[in-house]
Formats: C-alpha cells, sequence, structure tokens
C-alpha cells in the first residue's frame, strides 16, 4: 500500500517564537518532513528540524537523510547547526537548493557556520555531506533500488519514473527577496505535494505557480500577512490567506494548508486567516507544529 506522510515542525517565518502565546500553532521556524516506506526527505532546516533530528535519531529508520532547502534565510537554516544527525559518522545528509547570488548551497550554509558564529565548521560535522545546486530545468528521481536521488537535466537528459519513484519538481520563483526561493513539487504513488513558503502572489493570482501546482492533493502555501499588514509589507515576498486560497482555487488542488505564520501572529490571528482562506477556498486548513497528514 505504501505511505506517504507529511508532517509539519516548523510554521513560524522570520524567527523562532517560544512561550505561552504560541503553544496552539507552535513556534518553531519552517520545516517540513515526507516520510514514504523506504526515504526521509526534509524541506528546510528552520529551527523545526532539531526536534525532528532527535526524532530521526531515535527511530534509527534512515540512514540517508535528504534535505531541500526553498531557499537560505535564516529561519529556514538556523536550525542545520543543531540537526543532530549531521554530528553522527552514521548518517549521509544529501543536501539540495538553488545557488543563491552565485553561492552554492554547500558554500551559503558553511559561511552560517564560520568560527565567529558556531563552534563547529560544516566540514568538521562527522556526517557524509554531499550537496547539490539544483535548477528549475532539474527533476530529481529517488527510486526505491537507490539510496541516493538523482538529479536530471529535463530536457537533456533520459530518465523514467514510475509511481513507485518519489519524483521531486522544481519551480525558481523570484517573489521573494532578494534572490527568489525554490517551489517544490513532490509526486509519489499517485498523490501529489506542493511546498510554496515564502511567495508573494501577484495581483490577479500567481499563475507560474498555479500551473506547477495543477491538481496537486495539497498545496501548502504562505500566509505570513494579513490583509492590512500586507499593505505595509508589499514587496516583502510574503502573501495573504486570500492569496494562497485564490492560488489554490485556480490551481484545483484538493486541500491547501496555510503556513509561515508571521512571528507576531497570536492564536486570533491565525484563526483568522483561516476564516479568510475559507471564504475563497473551503478546503482550507491551518498547519501547526507536529501536524502530521497522511496522503495514502
Ligand atoms: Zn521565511
Ligand atoms: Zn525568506
Amino acid at each position: 500500500m505504501g505511505k506517504f506522510n507529511i508532517k509539519f515542525w516548523g510554521i513560524r517565518g522570520s524567527y523562532p517564537t517560544p512561550g505561552d502565546k504560541f503553544i496552539k500553532y507552535g513556534g518553531n521556524t519552517t520545516c517540513l518532513e515526507i516520510e514514504t516506506e523506504h526515504s526521509v526527505l526534509i524541506f528546510d532546516a528552520g529551527t523545526g528540524i532539531i526536534n525532528l533530528g532527535k526524532k530521526l535519531i531515535n527511530e534509527d529508520k534512515f540512514k540517508n537523510i535528504n534535505l531541500f532547502f526553498t531557499h537560505t534565510h535564516k529561519d529556514h537554516t538556523e536550525g542545520f547547526s543543531s540537526f543532530i544527525p549531521a554530528y553522527s559518522g552514521k548518517y549521509r545528509i544529501n543536501i539540495y537548493g538553488a545557488k543563491f547570488f552565485d553561492l552554492g548551497i554547500k558554500e551559503v550554509i558553511s559561511n552560517s557556520m564560520t568560527y565567529t558564529s558556531f563552534p563547529i565548521s560544516f566540514d568538521e560535522m562527522s556526517s557524509l555531506k554531499f550537496a547539490v545546486d539544483i535548477m528549475e530545468t532539474d527533476i530529481i528521481i529517488k527510486k526505491v533500488e537507490n539510496d541516493l536521488p538523482i538529479v536530471y537535466n529535463k530536457f537533456h537528459s533520459n530518465y523514467t519514473s514510475n509511481e513507485n519513484d518519489i519524483v521531486i519538481k522544481v519551480l525558481r520563483g523570484y517573489n521573494h527577496p532578494k534572490n527568489g526561493i525554490i517551489v517544490y513539487r513532490i509526486e509519489h504513488l499517485g498523490k501529489s505535494v506542493v511546498f510554496a513558503t515564502d511567495v508573494e502572489s501577484y495581483s490577479g493570482t500567481d499563475k507560474k505557480l498555479i500551473e506547477f501546482s495543477k491538481n496537486a492533493d495539497i498545496l501548502i502555501h504562505d500566509a505570513a500577512y494579513n490583509e492590512e499588514t500586507y499593505l505595509k509589507k508589499q514587496g516583502w515576498g510574503h502573501s495573504t490567506p486570500r492569496m494562497a486560497a485564490l492560488n489554490a482555487k485556480d490551481a484545483n488542488v484538493n486541500k491547501l494548508y496555510l503556513t509561515h505564520y508571521d512571528p507576531e501572529d497570536t492564536e486570533d490571528d491565525i484563526d483568522q486567516k483561516l476564516i479568510e482562506a475559507k471564504k475563497i477556498f473551503k478546503n482550507s486548513y491551518l498547519a501547526y507544529e507536529n501536524l502530521e497528514v497522511s496522503l495514502i
């Protein structure tokens, strides 16, 4: 029957928000886990990845950990230096991300762990690490029989895939300052999830994102602002629940999950975001820390 589960380990944007006021939805920054029968995939290494790392060590199920970055802002990378599997020689961390400002993903993560800010460098972490810069023209395929996902050029490589593979598609968006983000579409066993965090939609919806998300089972979409705060933060690279819902509706997805809440958002603010989204797209839900969703 197979397995295709997603779990939210961090749903906040900008910075972590510990404290009583943030218990219901959680205060860790962005991290999403996808687990299938044979593989684990992680999207972003905000502080949510710290608890995920402990779980991976305790369960001891996967030796190959596949880590995909949407982009390298702090709220998507700051947990990596505390990701315990990276310190164990038993694990192999396969890292994927775009080049940002001509710096490869390995350089950017390494630069976040130099001695002035952290005592252990990226290369000193004991895990085997492997990093690849990916582009929109790439497609990544993880076959059950291969330990590693393989990156193919969509136009120039010969590749085949079937429903048992995990297929990861890449959309490069530039609607997030200053060098854009990657939106990922993950397909497995006939089901699909699109992870669109740190995206700012356009007036009249984001046509590229809609095309990329067409008929997905789940669209996870940035909803950092409400209509009022957006007016002050236009161009900051985030969306409102209304924008997320309009994209979900036009893409004909099955379910929409709102995420990347503003760190100032109270529980009431987040509840209100769901009300706004549901006015446009009925099948809207709120992501919260530790929420698990099964696609099979
Ligand atoms: Zn962010
Ligand atoms: Zn960002």
